[in-house]
C-alpha cells in the first residue's frame, strides 16, 4: 500500500530514523530542481537535520558548482565512495564528480543504474535525509530509483506555466505508478520584483502550480520568486539559505514542512 504523506512526515521527524530517500524531480530542466535541492538541504541542514544530497541529474551535474565544490574529487575506499563535506554542513556526491567536467554522458541505462548505486550506496555516516536532484523528466535513473532505491516520498518542482506543469504531471505520475507518496509541488520562479520600480510581474503566469497541486490532491509546498539575487548567490557556489538572505526564506519555510 502506498503510505500517506503523513507518515513519511512522521518518519522524517522520528529521532532514529533510517536514512529517508526524498527525490527531487521535475517534468522539465531548468525549472530550478537543482537550486532547490541545494537550498533545502540548507535549511534542513540548519534546522538539525543531517543531510546528504545525491546529484543524480547525468545529463546536467550542477550540484558542485552550487555547493562551490566543482574542485574536489570524490575519495572512495574499495568501492565505496566518500561523499564530500561542503562548508553548510551537508554532504554531497555527485555524477558530475564522477565524469570529467565538461564531458557529456553518453550512459545506457544499466550504467546509469550501477553508477546511481554508487551514490547512494556510499559511505553517508549518520545522514538521515538523502536529498536525490533527479534529471528532468522520466528516464532511466527515475526507473532505477524506483527499482532499487524506493524514496520515501518525491518533491516536484514547476514554474506556473501549462506546459511546465503539464510535464512536472507526468513525472508525478511516474512516481505515483511507483507507489511513492507525492510529498508536494513547489512554484518556482514565481513572480519576479522588479529590482528598480519594485513592481510584480509573472512572466510565466502566476498560481498555476497550485491550482495545479489542488486539482491533482496533492500538496502545494510554496512558492520561489524569479529573483536575480538567487541566481547570483547560487552561481558562485553561495546558497541563498545558507546566509540568512531574505531570498533564503521561501526555502527554509518549505524545509519547514518537510519535517515538521
Ligand atoms: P534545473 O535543476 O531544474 O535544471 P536549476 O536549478 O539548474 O534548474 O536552475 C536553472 C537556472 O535558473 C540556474 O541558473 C539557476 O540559478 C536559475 N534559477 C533557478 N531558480 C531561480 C529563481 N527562483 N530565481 C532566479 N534564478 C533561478
Amino acid at each position: 500500500a502506498v503510505p500517506e504523506v503523513s507518515e513519511v512526515r512522521v518518519a522524517l521527524m522520528a529521532d532514529k530514523v533510517e536514512r529517508r530517500i526524498i527525490a527531487v524531480g521535475s517534468g522539465k530542466g531548468g525549472v530550478g530542481k537543482s537550486t532547490l535541492t541545494t537550498n533545502l538541504a540548507v535549511a534542513l541542514a540548519n534546522a538539525g537535520r543531517k543531510v546528504g544530497v545525491v546529484d543524480a541529474d547525468v545529463y546536467g551535474p550542477s550540484q558542485p558548482l552550487l555547493f562551490g565544490t566543482q574542485n574536489e574529487k570524490h575519495r572512495a575506499e574499495g568501492q565505496t565512495l566518500i561523499p564530500t563535506e561542503t562548508e553548510f554542513g551537508v554532504k554531497l556526491l555527485s555524477m558530475g564528480q564522477l565524469i570529467e567536467p565538461g564531458r557529456a554522458i553518453a550512459w545506457r541505462g544499466p550504467m546509469v543504474g550501477q553508477a546511481l548505486g554508487q551514490l547512494i550506496e556510499a559511505d553517508w555516516g549518520d545522514v538521515d535525509t538523502l536529498l536525490v536532484d533527479l534529471p528532468p523528466g522520466t528516464g532511466d535513473v527515475q526507473l532505477t530509483m524506483l527499482q532499487k532505491f524506493k524514496p520515501a516520498g518525491a518533491l516536484i518542482v514547476s514554474t506556473p506555466q501549462d506546459l511546465a506543469l503539464i510535464d512536472a504531471t507526468r513525472a508525478m505520475d511516474l512516481f505515483r505508478q511507483g507507489e511513492v507518496p507525492i510529498i508536494g509541488l513547489v512554484e518556482n520562479m514565481s513572480g519576479y520584483i522588479c529590482p528598480h520600480c519594485g513592481e510584480t510581474s509573472n512572466p510565466f503566469g502566476h498560481g498555476g502550480t497550485e491550482s495545479a497541486a489542488q486539482g491533482l490532491g496533492v500538496p502545494f509546498l510554496g512558492r520561489v520568486p524569479l529573483d536575480m539575487a538567487i541566481r547570483v548567490a547560487s552561481d558562485t557556489g553561495q546558497p541563498p539559505a545558507a546566509n540568512d538572505l531574505p531570498q533564503g526564506q521561501p526555502f527554509a519555510a518549505i524545509a519547514e514542512q518537510l519535517s515538521a
